[in-house]
């Protein structure tokens, strides 16, 4: 038996921190799940596979913040958006480097890792956004 990393937020945010976007695809009835979850909501298997997974995609609809968490009111106004992948999956993201009258449901974009500005002190999770492609 090989080592697998648990099918948790704690190690999809670790996948992340590496420079990796990892989903958890059930062996069952592959069905991929991201981010990853213990229990397939398809099948009920909780026999799951690490696949990484392609972070370009097109932003399918989006809202723009003005009022944010204290943590993020330094960004405020900032667009939060849903982003459709190319393998169909949909992933919650902030949005970086275009100004919100920019963008186009539609608009190619891609995922960048680890460089979207935080003022929040701890926890320092890992993060993601999406910026233009
Ligand atoms: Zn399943």
């Amino acid at each position: 038996m090989s080592f697998q990393a648990p099918f948790t937020i704690e190690q999809f945010y670790k996948n992340l921190a590496q420079g990796k976007l990892m989903a958890g695809k059930c062996t069952q009835c592959g069905k991929i799940h991201l981010p990853p979850r213990p229990l397939c909501d398809n099948c009920f298997s909780q026999t799951f596979e690490w696949v990484e997974v392609s972070g370009k995609g097109k932003l399918l609809s989006y809202t723009v913040i003005h009022i944010a968490p204290p943590q993020f009111q330094e960004l405020a106004p900032y667009a939060v958006g849903i982003i459709e992948l190319e393998n169909g999956l949909r992933i919650p993201g902030m949005i970086s480097s275009v100004i919100p009258e920019q963008l186009k449901i539609g608009m190619d974009l891609s995922i960048e890792f680890g460089t979207c500005n935080t003022t929040q002190a701890w926890p320092q999770w890992p993060r993601y956004c999406f910026k233009p492609a």
